[in-house]
């Protein structure tokens, strides 16, 4: 079964995502290894197409405490075991140096990429998610995790990598 992760920086909206897109829930893995194994599993669905969904970071908290590293470990750990990536970002926040730290570990990876623009909870942050271009990492879907517009439009692109 195809594997999506969920990547990107604290507080961007990746579990909001991860639970959007999850119904069954499965038990988190491994705690022993600490921050490596810091993610959920879940099973998804979408037009008659299984995938497996990865949400990283889940027990980092806030983000001034995390450590670059941490991010980056955790970004490594999911290109090796994914084979979708979404990178989740915040029209909030725009671009901050970890974006572009997360971007940089992308843009190397040959597996297929989505980058969702989140927080897009209404038409008028549409014109503010086109900084993202800046990523350098070409198309961007605009999303709203809290509220599901755009997610089906997402969801369609990965259906059809799996
Ligand atoms: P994570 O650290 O990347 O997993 O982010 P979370 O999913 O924990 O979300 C961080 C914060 O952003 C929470 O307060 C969420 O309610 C909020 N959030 C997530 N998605 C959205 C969204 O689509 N719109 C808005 N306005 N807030 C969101
Ligand atoms: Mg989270």
């Amino acid at each position: 079964m195809s594997i999506v992760a969920i990547v990107g920086r604290p507080n961007v909206g990746k579990s909001t995502l991860f639970n959007r897109l999850v119904q069954r829930r499965e038990a988190i893995v491994d705690s022993v290894s600490g921050v490596t194994r810091d993610r959920h599993y879940g099973k998804s669905d979408w037009n008659g197409k299984e995938f497996s969904v990865i949400d990283t970071g889940g027990y980092i908290k806030g983000s001034d405490d995390i450590f670059e590293a941490e991010i980056r470990k955790q970004v490594e750990l999911a290109l090796d075991e994914a084979d979708i990536i979404v990178f989740v970002v915040d029209v909030e926040q725009g671009i901050t140096p970890m974006d572009n730290e997360v971007a940089k570990l992308l843009r190397k990876e040959k597996k297929p990429l989505f980058i969702a623009v989140n927080k897009v909870d209404n038409a008028m942050r549409d014109a503010d998610a086109v900084e993202f271009y800046n990523l350098g990492l070409g198309e961007y879907f605009t999303i709203s995790s809290i509220n599901g517009s755009g997610t089906g439009e997402l969801l369609d692109a990965i259906a059809k990598e799996i």
